[in-house]
Order: structure tokens, then C-alpha cells, then sequence
């Protein structure tokens, strides 16, 4: 599918992926609507190229505004953040459903010829990610259902919307099940971080501090994947344009655990830390790894940037707002 004239709304555009979707649909040639319910001065990225607009996505009113002429959605707003944050929300995570619901009626009734939707690996029946030596999640494995509490449900929910549109209204929807997306430009701090970016910043605070100690959520043990944003936004191209109708893992298949996630941010900044493990923090599952097999045999491509590569990249962002007093 060539993108280039298209004309494409971003929802979620202020947030760290949509950001980067921005630039990139720009790139291509996509005329872009950036659409966020932050105020413009939050967003962690504006593309002057792109018609910037702060609008809540819930109300059915601006989602119609959303779409107005144009071709395609990427619909990745959404209100949420790492385990802290989802174990905390429960219920502000569900309302997420009125965002999805209220873009894909207005997508459908404005004859929007594709629909993106960013699912998640929370999705995942949680039966199946209680041992840290994981079996790799495939496709089917959302099924029966059992996903995270909250934010997961919500996002089976919206997903099955996307399929019951496209069989019933025709319409042609992808599905993304993102796993741990990380990188610069990215929430570092304020309780929606994620686990790469708390872990590079707890790193720095100890060396700026000289306090060399770190406090670990669980018991380290905890096994992940994580995506590099670079690999994200060439995946969310490559199954936009792809003839793949149901929902596939966008995750890369590099698992560690949590202490050897830390290994590498120390590595990083050079600095050895006492750990401390807090059991009775928000840990998410025991283990959760992606099985790539359906993507590598769709579109003969898989997220291969290597965690040390990207990690390196987000301590050195972070390191940087930390020094100049980034926002976060
Ligand atoms: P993010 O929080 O940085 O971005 C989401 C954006 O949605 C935010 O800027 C937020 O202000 C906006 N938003 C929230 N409610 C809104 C509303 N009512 N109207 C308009 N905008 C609203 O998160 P992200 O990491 O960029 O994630 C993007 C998408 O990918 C989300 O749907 C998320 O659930 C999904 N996802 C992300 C990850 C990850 O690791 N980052 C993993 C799985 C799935």
C-alpha cells in the first residue's frame, strides 16, 4: 500500500509512539492530523508539518472532528502507563473503550478506507505468564481470555470491536499487540514510566546522588521483552500496508529479566549498585516474551534492534533531561 498523498490522523500523537508515527507518516508523504487531549505544550513532540490539534478523544463530537477528510486512522490514544499506573486505574483504563468506540463509528461513517489500532500484550490470558520461564505468547494464546485486569480488558474489548466492524460495516482494520515499546522522547518520570526508562533513571539518580543503591519492583526475576521505538514504527508501517486481518504481536523476542535489564543500565553508567527489592511493588506478570513466528511468516520481518543498542540510546536521552530538567 502506498501512503504517499494519503491523508492520515494520528490519535495519541502527543504520547511517546504517536510522536514518532507523526514524523515517520510524514516522511512518507501522508498528510498528517496530529490529534491529543494533552495541551500542544505537553506533547513531547509537535511536527510543524503536521495540523496539531488538543482534543478529547472520548467525546464522540471531536472524533468526528478527528477524521474529518481524511483516509486512514491510527487510532494509539489511550490513557495509560507502566504497572504502576495500570494496577493503580483500573477504571480509567477501561474508559479508553469510549476513545476506540467513538473512532471507529466515526471512521466507519466518514469512509475511512484503513483503521490502526495499537492493541497490547496485556491482552494475554494471565494463566499462561505465571512462570519467568516463559513460553513465548503467540497469537491464539489471547483466547480464552484472561487478560491483565483493567487496561487489558479493555483493550480485547476494543480489539474485537476493530474485527466485528470490519465483518459487519467493512471496515478494513490492523491490529497491533504491542509488547513493551521504549526509547528517547519517552515518559521518564511522574508514575507512567515504564520499566527501561525507570531503570536508566533510578541508574543516574544513584551516580548523580552518590547514594549507589537502586530499589527493583519484584523480585527481579520477572522475565521481558522490549522493543526499541525505532523497531515499533517500522513494524506499525509494515502491518498497516500488510493484508493481515487479525491481531499479531508487534514485540521483540529478546527476553531478560529484570535484573538483567538492570545489568545493562549499569553497564551503561559505568556503576555498580546495591539492589533492593521491594515484593510488595506493582510487578505485572512472572514472565512474557513474543513469539514472532506469525509475523516472521507474514511479512518475513521481526523488531531486531538488540536492548543494549536501544538502552544506550534512552539512558544518554534520559541522562540529558535529567541534566537540563526535562519535563518527563
Ligand atoms: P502515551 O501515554 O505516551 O501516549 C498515549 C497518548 O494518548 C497520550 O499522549 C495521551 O495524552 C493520549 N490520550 C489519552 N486519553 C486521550 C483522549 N481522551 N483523547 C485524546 N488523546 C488521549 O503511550 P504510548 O506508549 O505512546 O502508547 C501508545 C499506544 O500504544 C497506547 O494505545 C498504548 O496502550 C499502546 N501500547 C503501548 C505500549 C508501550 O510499551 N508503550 C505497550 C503496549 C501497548
Amino acid at each position: 500500500m502506498n501512503l504517499k498523498g494519503e491523508t492520515a490522523v494520528v490519535c495519541g500523537a502527543g504520547g511517546f509512539i504517536g510522536g514518532y508515527l507523526v514524523r515517520a507518516l510524514l516522511d512518507a508523504g501522508v498528510a498528517v492530523r496530529a490529534v491529543d487531549i494533552k495541551p500542544l505544550d505537553e506533547w513531547y513532540q509537535i511536527a510543524p508539518a503536521a495540523e496539531s490539534l488538543a482534543l478529547d478523544l472520548k467525546d464522540r463530537a471531536n472524533c468526528f472532528a478527528a477524521v474529518k477528510d481524511v483516509s486512514l486512522v491510527y487510532q494509539l490514544a489511550a490513557d495509560m502507563g507502566g504497572m504502576g499506573f495500570i494496577e493503580n486505574n483500573k477504571a480509567l483504563c477501561m474508559l479508553s473503550v469510549l476513545i476506540n468506540t467513538h473512532m471507529l463509528l466515526a471512521a466507519q461513517q466518514s469512509g475511512v478506507k484503513r483503521f490502526f489500532y495499537s492493541s497490547s500484550a496485556c491482552v494475554y490470558n494471565g494463566e499462561k505468564q505465571t512462570n519467568p520461564d516463559v513460553v513465548a505468547l503467540k497469537e491464539s494464546d489471547a483466547y480464552p481470555a484472561l487478560p491483565e485486569d483493567g487496561y487489558g480488558w479493555e483493550k480485547l474489548f476494543s480489539e474485537r470491536m476493530c474485527r466485528h466492524f470490519e465483518e459487519d460495516y467493512g471496515l478494513v482494520s490492523r491490529v497491533a499487540r504491542f509488547h513493551n515499546v521504549y526509547g528517547p522522547l519517552g515518559t521518564w518520570k511522574g508514575g507512567r514510566e515504564k520499566a527501561p526508562a525507570a531503570i536508566c533513571r533510578k541508574v543516574i539518580e544513584a551516580k548523580l546522588s552518590g547514594k549507589h543503591e537502586i530499589d527493583i519492583w519484584g523480585d527481579g526475576h520477572q522475565t521481558r521483552s522490549f522493543m526499541y521505538i525505532d523497531d515499533c514504527i517500522e513494524g506499525v508501517n509494515r502491518i498497516f500496508a500488510s493484508d493481515i486481518h487479525e491481531p499479531i504481536n508487534l514485540g521483540s523476542s529478546e527476553l531478560v529479566t529484570i535484573n538483567q535489564l538492570v545489568d545493562i543500565a549499569e553497564d551503561i553508567g559505568g556503576i555498580r549498585l546495591h539492589r533492593s527489592y521491594d515484593l510488595n511493588a506493582p510487578k505485572g506478570v512472572n514472565g512474557r516474551n513474543s513469539d514472532n513466528t506469525l509475523i516472521l511468516e507474514r511479512l518475513s520481518w521481526e523488531p531486531s534492534i538488540r536492548l543494549r543498542d536501544g538502552l544506550e540510546k534512552t539512558y544518554r536521552w534520559i541522562e540529558q533531561e535529567i541534566a537540563t530538567g526535562g519535563k518527563g
